[in-house]
């Protein structure tokens, strides 16, 4: 299919899912579901309460956290604490251990400091449990497991104006002063439930994703086989990226698998392999920097001699690159309308090979339509998995095909339609909040000068520069890729240069002994308006005329709000990198104002 046939199909099938409530479908695990965000993996441990002071603490040991940490340590702050929920570093990887758990993008460029560590990944894609494994090993390195707080969550973080300090209350009797707070929190992490009529009924076992229940199901995050579900029947929620990769080992062990389908993921490849060493020492000094760059700058369409990476992620790009010299070659005009051409057609290119791809993989016709994703390619997180697809033409997996939804649930099971499916256990993949408040999804408040809080300082939207310094916020720094570089395709690759940025002020500040270090209001301003006017009226994540999801706010477009929770810098990931490190590297820090007690600017 081509052209208007399919962009009418492409209509088609994102009308019959779209939904009045929007993000409103989803719950919180509170109340009848708190207990779903227990940690399952926490060994107890009793310590002292903190109550000391502290140069920096960061508030989340994930990779954010962990990386600037240790950018602080190599520029000369030795006093640094994490403060973390979970009862490890890792973050994502701490929490996300279900089976099969692996990271869709390359290692090579995913795990960061890997020239510091002088780690190599076993593989092209590595599992979970190498990511958390490495994530234990960055912290040992650069020393961050001493005066680490774990299992620790933050419930306040306030200012103090009259010493210059961040006050950290925890849900441990902590109270920790530190002079600067770097915010490590993650983007998805808070995990949502489905709204579904009746969910609070349920009498069977069940649990979300990112708190896999090894207890009930047997087997273990690297892959054995999940020996508790032999004589069980599973459902699960959700076809997402989580559910792409932990259904294969259900397949393989429950007595039977129901799969309750709202929109089809697109699975294309992954063709792993191993990495050896020498791949790697051959590489020379500098290789990593050199291929985050150049896995930036081909994923978001730039130029480049050599793809170094060389995958899904990378190869839509290579296509409409391919197509634009063609059509340059046979003298075609460069305009947005021959852009627009290109951009399309390599789509549909793509996206009817991954479609080809499940009718050459899945035997059963209908099921093998159903699962079929019809809408362009970024429109849902891409997906790669060489045995999902195969999972069922196992006669135990059963694709519930429900387009709209579960319907209800009810004590023994789910229904859809008509139609009742009993089940032991329930398994929601069905993903973790966005777009919420940013205190929500953190979990704290946090109040700066003069008592406002960052949730009224950003109730239209989040209002930074550069993604990280808010004004009224002194010394608090806030990693992320909103506002910044914005590269999802490489999530760390964001953190590890906001890391960088932080120690950099971090260590500026300290040098010119000020004791606060904050935006001004012209430059929070300027930033913002900046983004909102060259990011045109849409950014790309809003895009209305794709599937709805969390990429496009459940598809009810995008407010101001909701454009300055998920706008990029405008030229793109690789443009606001250069960027960055000349603003960092030049030495005046435009935008922010050291000072010292008192207001007296420090020179
Ligand atoms: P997602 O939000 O991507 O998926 C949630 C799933 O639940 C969707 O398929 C959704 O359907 C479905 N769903 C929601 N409500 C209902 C309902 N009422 N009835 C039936 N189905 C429903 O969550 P994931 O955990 O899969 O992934 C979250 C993100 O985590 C990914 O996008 C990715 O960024 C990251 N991730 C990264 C990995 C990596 O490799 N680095 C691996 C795994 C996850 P619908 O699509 O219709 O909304």
């Amino acid at each position: 299919m081509q052209g208007d046939e399919l962009r009418a199909k492409y209509r088609v099938e994102r009308d019959k899912r779209l939904r009045p409530d929007g993000n409103e479908q989803y719950i919180e695990p509170k109340g009848h579901f708190a207990s779903l965000l227990d940690d399952p993996n926490a060994v107890a441990t009793s310590r002292d309460e903190f109550h000391d002071d502290v140069t920096v603490v960061l508030i989340g040991g994930g990779f954010a956290g962990l990386t600037a940490a240790a950018r602080c340590k190599q520029a000369g702050i030795e006093d640094v604490r994490i403060i973390e929920g979970g009862g490890d570093v890792g973050g994502v990887w701490y929490w996300n251990r279900y089976p099969g758990a692996m990271c869709d993008t390359a290692a090579m460029v995913y795990l960061p400091l890997l020239e510091s560590t002088g780690y190599v990944p076993t593989q092209k894609y590595v599992l979970g449990s190498e990511i958390f494994a490495y994530a234990q090993m960055v912290a040992r390195h650069f020393g961050l497991y001493r005066n680490a707080a774990f299992s620790t969550e933050v419930t306040r973080l306030e200012w103090l104006p009259e010493c210059a300090r961040w006050l950290i209350s925890t849900n441990r009797g902590d109270r920790v002063r530190a002079k600067y707070v770097v915010m490590g929190t993650g983007p998805l992490h808070r995990p949502k439930l489905p709204g579904i009529p009746g969910i609070e009924t349920f009498s069977g076992h069940y649990f979300h994703t990112s708190r896999w229940d090894y207890a009930y199901t047997g087997g273990d995050p690297t892959g054995s086989p999940l020996s508790g579900l032999a004589n069980k029947r599973v459902g699960v929620i959700g076809t997402g990226a989580t559910a792409v990769q932990c259904i294969p080992h259900l397949a393989k062990s429950a007595q039977e698998c129901f799969v309750f389908q709202r929109t089809p993921s697109s699975v294309d490849a992954r063709n792993n392999r191993p990495i050896h060493p020498s791949e790697i020492a051959a590489l020379g000094k500098g290789w990593q920097e050199k291929w985050l760059l150049n896995f930036a700058t081909i994923q978001t369409g730039g130029f480049a001699d050599d793809d170094l990476v060389k995958d899904g992620w990378t190869d839509i790009a290579g296509r409409i690159r391919r197509r634009i010299i063609e059509e340059m070659e046979n003298n075609d005009q460069f305009t947005p309308q021959m852009i627009a051409r290109v951009i399309e057609d390599s789509d549909n290119e793509k996206m009817n090979e991954i479609r080809a791809r499940v009718e050459g993989i899945v035997l059963n016709t209908a099921t093998a339509e159903a699962l079929k994703p019809w809408y362009r390619q970024i429109c849902k997180r891409p997906c790669f998995h060489d045995d999902y697809l195969q999972a069922y033409n196992n006669p135990r997996v059963h694709l519930v095909d429900t387009t709209m939804g579960v319907t209800r649930i009810d004590e023994t099971g789910v229904w859809v339609g008509g139609q009742h499916y009993v089940l032991d256990c329930l398994i929601f993949a069905s993903g973790f909040e966005v777009g919420t408040e940013y205190a929500r999804r953190a979990g704290f408040e946090t109040v700066g000068r003069s008592g406002r809080t960052l949730s009224e300082h950003w109730a239209d939207g989040m209002c930074t520069m550069h993604g990280i310094h808010s004004v009224g916020f002194p010394n608090l720094f806030i990693l992320g890729a909103n506002q910044g570089a914005n590269l999802l395709s490489n999530i760390t690759h964001n953190l590890t240069e906001a890391a960088a940025t932080v120690a950099a002020i971090i260590a500026h500040s300290e040098s010119v002994l000020a004791d606060e270090v904050e935006v001004t209001d012209d430059a929070e301003r300027l930033w913002v308006d900046m983004m909102l006017e060259k990011n045109g009226a849409q950014s790309f994540l809003g895009n209305p005329d794709c599937t709805p999801g969390y990429y496009n706010n459940e598809g009810r477009g995008l407010g101001r709000r909701e454009r300055l929770n998920s706008i990029g810098y405008p030229q793109g990931p690789v443009a606001y990198f250069k960027y960055i490190r000349e603003w960092r590297s030049s030495g005046t820090f435009a935008g922010l104002a050291f000072r010292r007690n008192g207001g007296v600017p420090a020179p």
